[in-house]
């Protein structure tokens, strides 16, 4: 027995033995119950985000019972919106003004012009533009639909008004590692684009006759710039069968895409030469060649928002090139895009190096610094990943 044993002789022992029990509970205890509080939550995380090949059941009856309770929902997105984050706003936009109810969409900051011929564009309310009528709508929304981001930091300032706002979120989108930011997650990182996700769902929640013309066209503008036209990101069955369903709804495929892709000005096509011709640098021994613009590079060639989207990709059509970037100077930053081909983690980069993310070959960041000093950095950080760069990626 315990106490039988306890002589004069062992007493120090059992101090000691005591003063490890007083040790464990003082500080191992709350270590444990905090470690344990944070399993909980990871648990809880993990239950939320549904990562399977298709949409979940439980997903589909949650975030359609929060539609049907709201009376004035956001739809929101993230900052320098592209091609599937405007389709797939604006596809929810358009369901809502079908079912009569009160929803705003609304971005961080600037529009892509070229799209503004998608139904409820000129409704899109931009942040940035509009600061306090944007956070008045925000704050009476009961609902806060989340798209095509993973993390606060896509926000920028809009996250401010929207992470502290009680009301049920949802978020679906494809990225990898989605944040906890939301109540309902339902994230497909094999998905094509967010849209491919936004068809999924509605169709499961609410029936195809609730998808019309419109919103089958925002979707599918949504899954092409997403894969570019079907050259990346579209290796899962999935992609055409929706693709498939979208055309059901009697959407005109060639002119969408006659939209998407012939819609600009002189100007852009002429930067683009500019851009290839004398601002394009080849690094052969690392696989790798980039584009870099200054504000002066675009301002004489009349820049609009938009009018470098898609530049990045021309260096990968130079045979061994596996990396490409684009540096456009911008403030009092540089914004950085990345593109690659085959395994090579454009992703893993723009977060490493640029403050960035995104996908394995398609990912963005920036940099606080100048044009040149970023160029410099980029140079300096090759050799890293030479070993991967020059491998054959495909
Ligand atoms: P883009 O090069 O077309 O601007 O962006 C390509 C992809 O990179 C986007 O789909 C997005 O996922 C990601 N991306 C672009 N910019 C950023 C950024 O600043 N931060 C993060 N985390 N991802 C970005
Ligand atoms: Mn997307």
């Amino acid at each position: 027995m315990f106490f039988y044993k306890f002589t004069y002789k062992n007493k120090h022992f059992y101090q000691t033995l005591l003063y490890y029990i007083h040790f464990f509970v003082l500080i191992i205890k709350p270590l444990l119950i905090v470690n344990c509080y944070f399993c909980l939550q990871n648990i809880n995380y993990y239950l939320k985000i549904i990562i399977l090949n298709t949409i979940s059941s439980s997903f589909t009856k949650n975030a359609k019972a929060e539609i049907d309770k709201a009376q004035n929902i956001v739809i929101l997105s993230h900052k320098n919106p592209d091609g599937d984050a405007l389709g797939s706003g604006l596809a929810f936009y358009n369901l809502f003004a079908n079912f009569n109810k009160k929803a705003t969409f609304i971005v961080p900051n600037q529009l892509l012009v070229y799209l503004k011929w998608m139904d409820g564009f000129n409704d899109i309310i931009v942040f940035e533009n509009n600061k306090s009528k944007g956070q008045e709508i925000i704050k009476s929304a009961d609902l806060i639909i989340m798209i095509d981001f993973n993390h606060r930091s896509r926000l920028s300032q809009v996250a401010d008004s929207v992470l502290p706002h009680k009301c049920p979120k949802i978020l679906i989108d494809h990225h990898p590692d989605p944040e906890n930011i939301a109540d309902l997650i339902y994230s497909r990182i094999s998905s094509s684009s967010t849209a491919e996700m936004v068809y999924e769902f509605i169709e499961a929640a609410f029936g195809k006759d609730a998808v019309s013309k419109t919103i089958a066209e925002c979707l599918f503008t949504g899954i092409v710039t997403d894969t570019g036209t079907f050259s990346y990101n579209s290796s899962n069955q999935i992609t055409f069968k929706i693709v498939g369903e979208l055309l059901s709804f009697g959407i005109d495929k060639d002119y969408i895409i006659d939209k998407i892709y012939n819609n600009y000005s002189e100007y852009r096509l002429r930067l683009l030469g500019h851009a290839i011709n004398s601002k394009m640098k080849v690094l052969h021994e690392y696989g790798t060649a980039y584009i870099y613009l200054s504000q002066k590079d675009m301002d004489s060639y009349n820049f609009e928002q938009g009018d470098t989207e898609g530049f990045v990709n021309f260096p990968l059509s130079i045979k061994g090139i596996v990396f490409s970037a684009i540096f456009i100077e911008k403030d009092n930053y540089t914004k950085c895009s990345f593109r690659s081909k085959g395994d090579f983690p454009a992703n893993l980069v723009a977060k490493e190096h640029f403050s960035g993310g995104g996908h394995k070959n398609a990912a963005g960041g920036e940099y606080k610094a100048s044009l040149k000093k970023t160029i410099e950095q980029f140079e300096s950080i090759l050799p890293e990943y030479k070993k991967y760069l020059t491998v054959k990626s495909l």
